[in-house]
């Protein structure tokens, strides 16, 4: 007869159902003497399962790992010349169940995590996409009223680009707002060859210095261009003139082309 102590050691392995015949008839015949601590230990055995099974994604992995662990069970038996004999409790040590219940517990466990993780993820993904297209529509949504603001501000400097040598009969308008930075329109404006565009410069006053390379633009359908320089490289009376050329897409460092428009600042 069994003391308490030594079915202690295959309570876990009968609350996972994988206890060989002999030794549950002899725990079942134990439990049956109405023994509380061994139906005690039962009991919570059975209710981690069950916690392991409400945190599980689904059940395949003890399942599988269960299959898992009685092919080793067999093989070790096989391996001690008892081919076909269920394991016995000494084949059968402890510690490998305790290593199947660990084993059971972490990979149900990462495996929740990585779902769990994933999912975090994901939605945190989703709120920075989100958030990353609200401040672009804001963005849009600021740089549209800065340039309504230009236009509607008396303060605003206005200033007449006009076609040089290579005349364009339309004149292009520049309204230039000192904190809010320099709108250009214009209409009718002729497209420019493929692949080029049209290219801002900003002249500088000082004797020598070079032009500032500003935004690129390509009209619309229709020959409209509405231009906003948020930043212009330098204040308003540092600068002598706005001029704009044709240049290859992507825009220059260097005008590399005749002026089209140009207007003094002052
Ligand atoms: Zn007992």
């Amino acid at each position: 007869m069994k003391n308490c102590d030594q079915f202690r050691e295959l309570i876990e392995a009968y609350a996972l159902g994988a206890l060989d015949p002999h030794d549950r008839a002899a725990l079942e015949a134990h439990l049956a003497t109405g023994c509380p601590e061994c139906a005690k230990a039962v009991e919570e055995a059975r209710w981690l399962i069950t916690q392991l099974a409400y945190t599980a994604p689904d059940a395949a992995p003890s399942d599988m790992l269960k299959g898992r662990l009685m092919q080793t069970v067999r093989a070790e038996a096989q391996s001690l010349g008892k081919p076909h004999v269920m394991p016995t409790k000494s084949a059968v040590p402890f510690w490998l169940w305790a290593a199947v219940a660990a084993l059971l517990l972490f990979s149900i466990y990462s495996a929740w995590n990585t779902r769990h993780l994933q999912d975090e993820i994901r939605q945190a993904n989703e709120r920075a996409a989100a958030l990353q297209a609200e401040r672009q529509r804001i963005e849009v949504q600021l740089a549209d009223l800065k340039r309504d603001a230009i236009m509607m501000d008396p303060a605003s400097h206005k200033i007449a680009l006009w076609g040089g040598e290579h005349a364009h009969p339309e004149t292009l308008e520049a309204k230039w707002h000192s904190q809010l930075g320099v709108c250009i329109m214009g209409d009718k404006v002729p497209m420019p060859s493929a692949n080029h565009v049209l290219q801002v410069w900003f002249i500088p006053k000082k004797e020598g210095a070079k032009p500032m390379p500003s935004a690129m633009v390509r009209p619309d359908a229709s020959g409209k261009i509405m231009i906003y320089v948020s930043a212009p490289p330098d204040s308003m009376d540092n600068t002598k003139a706005i001029a704009i050329t044709e240049e290859p897409a992507g825009g220059s460092g260097w005008p590399t082309m005749p002026i089209l428009w140009s207007g003094n600042v002052t």
